[in-house]
């Protein structure tokens, strides 16, 4: 077996730009380092959001890098069944709960209540749905609104008992904290996977033993944790990168096209050139 095997994991959601080169590039150089695996997954469960023409931007983007990964890309798209499947168990466990809310009565409750604990994202949800009767939640479920799936984050830390920890190479050992997210979405009206439940499942498909991302996801690996002891599946070390700011302090979105690894590209910037200004090793 390899000893380690990380991946790089982009939504094609618009153009790559330099903190996507230094996320690519870290995964990559960790794994060729050890002899390693590094693979490449296409996070694109939004089918709003993602368009053929960004992933085919990706492949090429990466390709200019120099940047080569192991095995066929895995496109979460493909994967629905897997992460309905890991649904299935948690619902088995009663751990998930339908929630109908929309966003503006989300806002509204949580104005009415005076203002809600501040997850890393934003107000927490106020858990309006997980206290529905069951009388009431088969009423709304027999009417067939639309509804997300929710982690009752008690309920599963009940569960899954304390004293979970995960590591992370550069902050050290972690006591997982999942409740500073609250009862997350796993499953969307849209969608029946979300971010957190598919990185989750993939992870441990892909058999990633070193998950590496920038430090804005630091909060998001407690619910990971979680999930992996409800499901069953084992727990990757992390590595938490900084992020790759701008010129003017802030970091870089995919909005900020001058920015774009094509942009650069065009401009005539070099992978070499990228990296040096990345301070990573040419
Ligand atoms: N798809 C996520 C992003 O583009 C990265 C997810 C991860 O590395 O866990 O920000």
């Amino acid at each position: 077996m390899a000893p380690i095997t990380t991946r790089f994991a982009p939504s094609p959601t618009g153009g790559l730009h330099l903190g996507h080169a230094f996320a690519a590039w870290f995964a990559h150089d960790r794994a060729r380092a050890a002899g390693g695996r590094f693979l490449l997954r296409l996070e694109d469960i939004d089918r709003t959001r993602c368009r053929p023409a960004f992933e085919a931007g990706i492949v090429e983007d990466l390709t200019w890098l120099g940047l080569a990964w192991d095995g066929p890309i895995r496109r979460q798209s493909d994967h629905f069944d897997d992460y309905r499947a890991a649904l299935e168990r948690l619902e088995g466990l009663g751990v998930l709960y339908p929630c109908f809310c929309t966003r503006a009565e989300i806002a509204a409750e949580i104005q009415a209540a005076g203002g809600a604990p501040q997850g890393p994202a934003g107000p927490l949800y106020p858990g309006t749905c997980r206290r529905l009767s069951p009388a009431e939640r088969a009423v709304r479920l027999a009417e067939g609104g639309d509804h997300a799936l929710r982690l009752d984050i008690g309920k599963a830390l009940a569960l899954a008992g304390g004293g979970l920890t995960w590591f992370d190479e550069k902050a050290g050992l972690q006591a997982a904290r999942p409740e500073l997210l609250g009862d997350v979405v796993l499953a969307r009206k849209e969608t029946p996977a979300s971010y957190h439940l598919a990185v989750t499942v993939d992870d441990a498909l892909q058999e990633i033993t070193l998950v590496t991302r920038a430090i804005d996801l630091f909060p998001a690996t407690h619910i990971h944790r979680l999930l992996q002891a409800l499901l069953g599946l084992p727990t990757p070390c992390y590595h938490h990168h900084g992020l790759v700011m701008g010129e003017d302090g802030v970091r870089l979105a995919k909005r900020d096209k001058a920015l774009t690894l094509a942009a650069m590209r065009e401009a005539g910037e070099t992978p070499a050139g990228l990296r040096a200004s990345l301070g990573l090793a040419p």
